[in-house]
């Protein structure tokens, strides 16, 4: 054994005296003293804040969400094993949040911004956190630019503007998500980053709405914030908060995004969950007393910002699902007041062909016109009084045989915008072909063209007008407006081609 040098234990005692760090991290802890379901009731961090991220001693964290006298409750997001009474927890004294970055359009992942698609860890940029306060009166500018669903029948009667709220709902299969989905395809080239939340869903349909995505080639500009039937309620009631942190990133930035909550029925079941097993109080529907808040403070976050903060913008696409076409339930009327306008779809319409099955007396936009292109605006004006005088006309006459010339007209001119309004899946038009449609249908082009071959016959017409009438084309799509010359140039190329065909 070598014997150590006086000069040796100097020159350790000399450097550990030189390297002397004082800094000392005092580590707020805690211990379980109940674990169960997904909740936890914390002894010793008494100083925590509500909605703080604490982290357990197994890795896995939660958040903060009832204060006691004595003891605090958090949910867990993540798995309990390996948790029991008495084990660690620390306080993190930041209020939770997830890392965004710009690498994540193009990415599948989960509640906690985490990519969960296989394709290796994405590097944040920035942290977010989940719950933030929605931009004031100040900040934000009014709702005026469209954003194209290029589904005909909303664009035209329904306009959604970049920064509104318009929630879709309708029974289960009538076509909500399909509505979303064809909304984020037909953003493609229009410069909006487009965020698909599913809440509470099965994990094959979110796989198929990724696919889907892919094959239309949109996935390069949308990210998918999935948290399926399988995921623990606390992570399902975080999701769409942590897909709004990802679209107010981008709308810091300036970019315009389009967010889709599918669906906000689940979520509130999720808090609902979550919330009775935290023994908060169950009110109307066993849903917690603070289930308006749990959306209006979601949803409020959508917001057009002025040219001073960015002038970025997240319009929202809610979604409810409704029982028995019931809107008048508590969680739909919720929306229903919070969001600026509805589409509503009916099983009764999806049923018998109509598709789209947009309700047009119950639906509605209340930013309307003001989101619309000056020439949609012109085309669509009488739409949906022409379609209502057509239900209300159609009731009215069917027990009648003997129809007088003007009736039978309203009743063809009906039944004509009926079927120029159903649309295929994954099919958006573009605005220049809604508009040279409508015009045409408005200016009675149709009314000689049996129901049956419309479809064909307004496709083979748009074929035609890319071949003879091009400039038409491009001048709805730059200077988007409708002249009474450019009216009677549609009318002149649509009579044209109707000439052209051998037996119409
Ligand atoms: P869920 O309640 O299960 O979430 P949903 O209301 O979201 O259903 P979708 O999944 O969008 O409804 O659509 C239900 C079915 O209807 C799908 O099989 C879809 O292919 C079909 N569908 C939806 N829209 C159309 C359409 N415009 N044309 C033809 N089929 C459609
Ligand atoms: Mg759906």
């Amino acid at each position: 054994m070598s014997q150590t040098s006086p000069d040796q234990i100097l020159s350790v005692l000399k450097s550990q005296i030189t390297d002397y760090d004082n800094k000392c991290e005092v580590e707020e802890t805690g211990r379980i003293i109940q674990i169960g379901d997904g909740i936890v009731t914390i002894y010793g961090i008494n100083h925590a804040m509500y909605g703080e991220l604490v982290i357990f001693e197994t890795g896995v964290k939660g958040i903060i969400q009832n204060l006691e006298a004595k003891t605090v409750s958090a949910v867990l997001l993540g798995s309990d094993y390996g948790l029991s009474e008495g084990s660690k927890v620390t306080r993190t004294k930041r209020m939770a949040g997830i890392n965004v970055s710009d690498k994540m359009i193009g990415r599948v992942l989960n509640a906690l911004g985490e990519p969960i698609d296989g394709l290796g860890d994405i590097e944040a940029d920035d942290f977010y956190p989940i719950e933030n306060e929605a931009p004031g009166v100040t900040a934000r500018k009014s709702v005026n630019t469209p954003l194209q669903t290029g589904i005909l029948a909303i664009d035209a009667m329904f306009p959604i503007g970049r920064g509104q709220r318009e929630l879709i709902i309708g029974d289960r299969q009538t076509g909500k998500t399909s509505i979303a989905i064809d909304t984020i395809i037909n953003q493609k080239d229009k410069d909006v980053i487009c965020i698909y939340v599913a809440i509470g869903q099965k994990a094959s349909t979110v796989a198929k709405i990724v696919s889907t995505l892919k094959k239309y080639n949109a996935l390069s500009y949308s990210i998918i914030v999935s948290s399926p039937a399988s995921d623990p309620a606390p992570l399902q009631y975080i999701s769409p908060y942590s897909g709004t942190a990802v679209a107010e990133y981008f709308m810091h930035k300036g970019k315009d995004v389009l967010i889709v909550y599918d669906d906000l029925s689940k979520h509130a079941t999720a808090y609902r969950a979550m919330s009775l097993l935290l023994q908060r109080p169950p009110g109307r529907e066993a849903y917690p007393g603070d289930v308006f808040y749990l959306h209006s403070r979601l949803l409020e976050r959508s917001s057009r910002l002025d040219d001073e903060h960015g002038g970025g913008s997240i319009t929202a696409l809610p979604i409810i699902e409704t029982l028995a076409g019931d809107v008048s339930a508590y969680i739909p009327t919720n929306v229903i007041s919070i969001t600026d306008g509805q589409i509503f779809l009916e099983s009764e319409l999806f049923f018998s062909g109509i598709r789209p099955a947009v309700n047009v007396g119950l639906s509605v936009s209340r930013v309307g016109g003001a989101a619309q292109t000056k020439a949609m605006k012109k085309v669509s004006g009488s739409l949906r009084i022409d379609l209502a005088q057509f239900r209300e006309m159609e009731v009215f006459t069917q027990f009648s045989s003997e129809l007088d010339p003007s009736t039978k007209e309203l009743l063809d001119y009906g039944n004509i915008l009926v079927e120029l309004l159903k649309q295929p899946l994954y099919r958006p038009l573009p605005l220049h072909e809604q508009v040279i449609i409508l015009s045409a249908a408005t200016q009675k082009v149709f009314m000689d063209v049996p129901v049956k071959k419309l479809k064909s016959f307004c496709s083979d017409m748009m074929g035609y007008f890319e071949i003879h009438y091009h400039d038409v084309i491009e001048e709805i799509d730059t200077k988007k407006v409708m002249t009474d010359e450019l009216a009677a140039k549609i009318r002149q190329g649509a009579c044209e081609f109707k000439k052209s065909l051998p037996n119409t």
